[in-house]
């Protein structure tokens, strides 16, 4: 096992103030909201609120039967009937690991956008604002509060990789690192041998990305689903991040039609992004999952997609670390990489409800 560098872990990064990399800057943010209908959701094992913010009104649906069962049927307008829905439904899902502020940082200057049409630097958002008026938007600004409140620098802009790993993933009782993927090997992460506890875990050691979905181990996870089970959305991106350029990462154990549409999408947000002068991976092929037993695993964005029919993703962001492999951007850039692609998802929503219950592509 590799050992911890000695190094001392930086808790106080620089960050603008557009940034919001702690609980108490979200929370501060959520409280400024006018415009938007705030909803707490659920509370953490360390005793935080989280909260959906929705802007747009909600449409009424008819539901006769849950998600799988209307696949059973081959009738999907039986689980949601979207033929009088005008606006459509995308959440936007913050962080469920609590360090990846990148995501929390774009939620809540996207909640500031719908507010005053400016982001939190007096940027004006014009068209963004406007296709966003027309869906119904929610927002999640800290999926897992406690992982956050635990990531003290509030930002990876500038840091060294073990630094990442220190505040993501924690550290053994011996003081050596945690890693990925192994982190996951232990689940609840707790008990003697755990050192610092991640930010990827909520205070009583759970991953939201992989609770156990059918007998739910934390508050966070069964939360975040029944947000979408009641609402039916279009599109559901789940903000984390990553070392290197924005990449849609490729839905497992969903249908082909669903990574098809995942897939388009990635390439509708790469052209985006070459518009606007942002790097961006390239597009995932897709391709059948489980053909060998090392994965990949079945998360929460699967299951997003199960309970709801939501094209769900996950989407990897730079978060601005320094090393090899890594893509060096600053706070404005990655505010800018959120911005973008949240237009995109809402674009991609529109073109999703036409074809409800069809596939876009
Ligand atoms: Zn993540």
């Amino acid at each position: 096992m590799e050992h911890r560098p000695d190094f001392e872990p930086c808790f106080t990064c620089k960050h603008p103030d557009f940034w919001a990399g702690d609980v108490e800057t979200i929370y501060r943010r959520i409280e400024a909201v006018e415009k938007g209908e705030v909803t707490q959701i659920g509370i953490s094992p360390g005793g935080r609120p989280f909260y959906v913010v929705a802007y747009g009104d909600r449409e009424p649906f008819v539901s006769k039967a849950n998600f799988n069962s209307a696949v059973g049927a081959r009738d999907l307008t039986a689980y949601a009937d979207k033929s009088d829905r005008l606006r459509p439904v995308v959440i936007l899902l913050g962080p469920v690991h609590g360090e990846e502020t990148n995501g929390s940082t774009g939620c809540v200057n996207m909640m500031q956008i719908m507010e005053t049409g400016e982001d939190l630097r007096g940027k004006a958002w014009p068209e963004l604002r406007e296709i966003a008026e027309t869906c119904r938007l929610l927002i999640i600004p800290t999926a897992n509060p406690d992982g956050t409140a635990r990531f003290a620098p509030g930002c990876f802009v500038g840091c060294e990789p073990y630094e990442v790993r220190y505040w993501a993933q924690g550290t053994y009782s011996d003081g050596t690192l945690c890693n990925w993927p192994q982190c996951k090997a232990k689940h609840p992460m707790r008990g003697s041998n755990v050192g610092f506890l991640g930010a990827y875990f909520n205070d009583d050691g759970i991953n939201p990305m992989h609770d156990e979905f059918f007998a739910p181990m934390g508050p966070e996870a069964p939360a975040i689903m029944r947000v979408a089970r009641e609402e039916a959305p279009e599109l559901i991106c789940g903000l984390h991040g990553h070392p290197s350029s924005v990449a849609v990462l490729e839905p497992a154990y969903v249908p082909m039609y669903v990574k098809r549409e995942c897939s388009e999408f990635a390439r509708r947000l790469k052209a985006r992004y070459e518009q606007v002068g942002l790097p961006c991976a390239e597009p995932f092929t897709p391709q059948p999952d489980g053909d060998q037993p090392s994965g990949p695993p079945f998360n929460l964005t699967s299951a997003l997609f199960h309970t709801s029919g939501a094209m769900s993703f996950t989407l990897e962001c730079p978060v601005g670390f320094s090393g090899d492999n890594a893509l060096a951007c600053s706070h404005e850039d990655i505010l800018e990489m959120q911005l973008h692609l949240y237009h995109e998802c809402i674009t991609f929503a529109h073109d999703r409800l036409k074809a409800w219950p069809e596939a876009v592509c």
